[in-house]
């Protein structure tokens, strides 16, 4: 299935393999950046990778043999499926001991990774799911309403409201009344239906599903609503877009996703710049995987900055969890530390696991410049 929100990632982390372990699987498929042969190939040496491990742990028989039939079951599906496959990236969890089995087709690209743990890896599928912004767009006239869901490339329409609202005059009277008292009429109807509009649109995005909100309408509709928006709303209130409740789907998936890329970037460029900002005055950010390392093991960090796909092999200590580049022993527990395939991701890991923020940054940045990753931090030291 494809990858589309929080419930799923909260089933995944839900499920528990007991005694048995849960191989994570994780395949970059972007047809964009790799050839056919060059996906199939680090298919090939992914399953190898976990194949060699394997070997090497030490596990009941029945533990590891759940494990192999995992392996087993990912190769097979990726000879059946890969050939035509269309999605950036792939996720599997599966637990063969249990009969667990699940999964995922990904809008974006993850890191290549193989995973035996107790519990299913999916900081991958958290770190996909930062990167998106669940819209709910409004349009409307003074006439009709629609509202929809814009995520991860795909709209779909969540309700529809139509006005009484008569139409615009002609010159002249009607019936006895002056076109003025009718135009006052009409006024009054529409400021009616706005507030209808502002009340739907509140009860569609309390619960909090929503990051965003974006409008489509004429400036005079929209000056009138705003203030008829509930706080809330209004707090993500975001974009205007120019289009009308008549235009097509197609046309208004295009406008809202052009909008949504600009405020991504505006976003991006505002993070780096106050990345910068703060270290040229020797502020709360640090640069640097050393440093940020530092900064992270002792708990220091708000904001993680790490360019997307950077990785690096490290250490680990296995009593306080510290991550090193290269410490054999670790300095405070004296005892041997064990090495990381990818030690961004783990730094990813222990950022979310102490409620950073992280975000992933989209190469070419100026990050790069700072050895592709930093943070902001909590406080000064
Ligand atoms: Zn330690």
């Amino acid at each position: 299935m494809k990858l589309l929100g929080r419930e799923q990632l909260e089933t995944l982390t839900n499920f528990q393999s007991g005694d048995f372990f849960t191989t994570s699987f994780f395949l970059d498929t972007s047809k964009n950046r790799l050839s056919k042969k060059e996906i199939q190939l680090s298919f090939k040496n992914l399953i190898n990778s976990g194949g060699a491990r394997l070997g090497r742990l030490s596990l009941p028989k029945s533990q590891k043999e759940s494990i192999f039939q995992d392996l087993d079951k990912i190769k097979a599906f990726g000879s059946r499926n890969l050939p035509a496959y269309n999605y950036v990236g792939l996720a599997i969890f599966s637990c063969s001991g249990l009969g667990y089995w699940q999964e995922f087709h990904l809008v974006k690209s993850p890191r290549n990774l193989i995973a035996f743990d107790r519990n299913p890896y999916v900081r991958p599928l958290s770190a996909i799911l930062n990167e998106y912004h669940r819209t709910c767009l409004l349009t409307f006239d003074g006439k009709e309403a629609k509202w929809y869901e814009i995520y991860m490339g795909e709209i779909r329409l969540l309700e529809n409201l139509k006005g009484d609202v008569p139409s615009k005059t002609k010159e002249g009277g009607w019936e006895g009344y002056s076109s003025k008292r009718i135009e006052r009429h009409r006024a009054s109807r529409v400021h009616d239906f706005l507030k209808q509009i502002a009340q739907t649109t509140f009860r569609l995005m309390q619960d909090d599903t929503y990051d965003w909100l974006f409008l489509g309408c004429q400036d005079e509709h929209c000056l009138e609503l705003e203030p008829l928006l509930h706080p809330y709303a209004k707090k993500k209130l975001k974009s205007r877009i120019k289009i009308k409740p008549g235009d097509s789907t197609g046309k208004i998936l295009q406008e809202a996703l052009a909008v949504k890329d600009l405020l991504k970037k505006q976003e991006k460029d505002e993070i780096i710049k106050r990345f910068q900002a703060e270290l040229e005055r020797d502020g709360l950010a640090v640069s640097g995987l050393g440093y940020t390392l530092r900064k992270l093991n002792r708990g220091e960090v708000q904001t993680l900055l790490v360019a997307r796909n950077f990785s690096q092999p490290g250490r680990s200590c296995p009593r306080c969890n510290f991550l090193f580049e290269d410490e054999a022993v670790c300095p405070s527990c004296q005892i041997e530390t064990n090495p990381l395939v990818d030690l961004i991701d783990e730094a990813v890991q222990t950022a979310l696991n102490s409620s950073c923020e992280v975000k992933h940054l989209n190469p070419p940045s100026q990050l790069d410049r700072y050895g592709h990753i930093g943070a902001f931090l909590r406080f000064k030291a």
